[in-house]
């Protein structure tokens, strides 16, 4: 079945998140912010465009301290003060259901248990596909799912579901590529192809639906997600209402099979964590997450992006609110153990401690230890809401930002001093300026 367009005048936004890979840039950002309003679209895009091109990450001014030449004393007076950890969780920063918030927002798709995802292809008439279905499938299916199954920690399947034919799409295929940066008309897009294989495909147990672009039609650069919160203006099939949805497209030669795993993170709520419209685009998280970086040597989620997603639970994280305390941290690649200390310095704002190791899917980063970073749920996707702390000494792309023993940073007034580390994880010592 087809949604048909509301009647009603209201003002509606939504973001159209997605990267390009720009010549000079190499992994640069493209974020469409589309606003639409029938008949009255003003007030919407005089709101919704602001957002990214405008919002300043509300960077503190770090201090780092020089390492000490011995270890410090391995007693610890635990005089911290540890929290309920509701007293930790973050609040909203309510941007489209894309953003920082514990308990996360549960508008779009579903993070836990098996998630379905319609996979129907399309082309066009000046580009039509040269390809199989199961060619281009193939590229596809594997390293999203395995990605997810290892951050997840076994609690999110992602499975595609695909229907192996090329359907014809009315338009020529710039018309598409100019609808990635226009939320109506990316809904559009994605409800057309939905339209067309609706009477061979069974769309009502479906999460979400993955339109799959011909790869070779250039005209459609890059493939974002479609996220609406308003229950009026979604993508609508079989009875099924999805809130969220995925196109590819020329970029999936570049990023292979990861460009969805990226992608599909933005249906399970998680923000860009790459700065949009910037030369400096990993200048915030460096080379971690894949949220982040699609490349990075270090893709594996944060801890707030998998605690927000229901994959890590609240007893492995501590809240710390004040004095001093030693914590041992388990590395985010293992399953089980405490994962982070948090420390929140303001209404939105958290100082966030957690141990990562060259395990599974972050293999090949090159250093090792407690990584600091400061959430900040006010600052909307690709703005700064995750600022990894550069350490001692982060090098290019913050690589070295994870400190070792002796090490230590301050930031926010909260003191995070690395006092032993081994394969277990790593023993901070958390300060929290009075
Ligand atoms: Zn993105």
């Amino acid at each position: 079945m087809t949604g048909q367009p509301p009647t009603e005048p209201r003002n509606r936004a939504a973001i159209v998140l997605g990267l390009l890979l720009l010549a000079g840039i190499g992994a640069a950002a493209v974020l469409a912010v589309a606003a639409r309003g029938d008949g009255d679209a003003s007030t919407a895009a005089g709101s919704a465009t602001t957002t990214a091109a405008t919002a300043a990450p509300a960077t503190p001014a770090p201090t780092t301290s020089t390492p000490p030449t011995s270890e410090p004393a391995t007693t610890v007076v635990d005089t911290g003060e540890i929290a309920p950890i509701e007293d930790c969780h973050v609040p909203t920063g309510a941007f489209n259901g894309v953003g920082f918030v514990v308990p996360r927002f549960d508008g779009l798709a579903r993070s836990v248990g098996t998630i379905r995802i319609a996979t129907i292809f399309a082309d066009f008439d000046d580009a039509p596909a040269t390809r199989t279905p199961e060619e281009v499938f193939a590229i596809l299916d594997g390293p999203a799912a395995e990605f997810y199954r290892e951050v997840s920690y076994g609690r999110a399947e992602f499975v595609l579901e695909p229907h192996f034919e090329w359907y014809r799409l009315s338009e020529p295929s710039a018309h598409y590529g100019a609808a990635l940066l226009d939320g109506e008309l990316h809904r559009r897009f994605i409800q057309e192809a939905v339209t067309l294989a609706d009477p061979a495909v069974d769309f009502s147990g479906a999460d979400y639906v993955l339109v799959v672009s011909n790869p070779d039609a250039p005209n459609v650069p890059f493939g974002p997600v479609f996220v609406s919160t308003d229950p009026g203006w979604n993508v609508e099939a079989d009875g099924r209402v999805f809130t969220t949805s995925i196109t590819s497209g020329f970029d999936l030669n570049h990023w292979g099979g990861m460009w969805l795993a990226h992608e599909i993170g933005h249906t399970v709520t998680l923000p860009d964590l790459y700065e949009y419209g910037s030369t400096d685009s990993l200048r915030f998280v460096g080379d971690f997450s894949l949220m982040g970086d699609i490349a990075a040597s270090s893709p594996g989620l944060f801890v707030v992006e998998r605690w927000q997603l229901g994959w890590l639970d609240d007893p492995q994280i501590t809240c710390q609110t004040g004095g001093s305390a030693s914590h041992v941290l388990t590395p985010i690649e293992t399953i089980g153990g405490m994962k982070a200390v948090v420390v929140p310095v303001g209404p939105t704002r958290f100082v966030v401690v957690e141990s990562r190791r060259p395990i599974g899917v972050d293999a090949g980063m090159p250093d090792e230890g407690a990584l600091v970073y400061v959430v900040d749920s006010s600052i909307a996707s690709g703005a700064g809401t995750l600022d990894v702390m550069p350490g001692v000494d982060a090098g290019p792309a913050k690589i070295e930002a994870p400190m070792a023993p002796g090490e230590s940073y301050t930031v926010a007034g909260v003191t995070i001093t690395v006092t032993s580390a081994g394969p277990e994880g790593d023993t901070v010592q958390v300060d929290v300026a009075g």
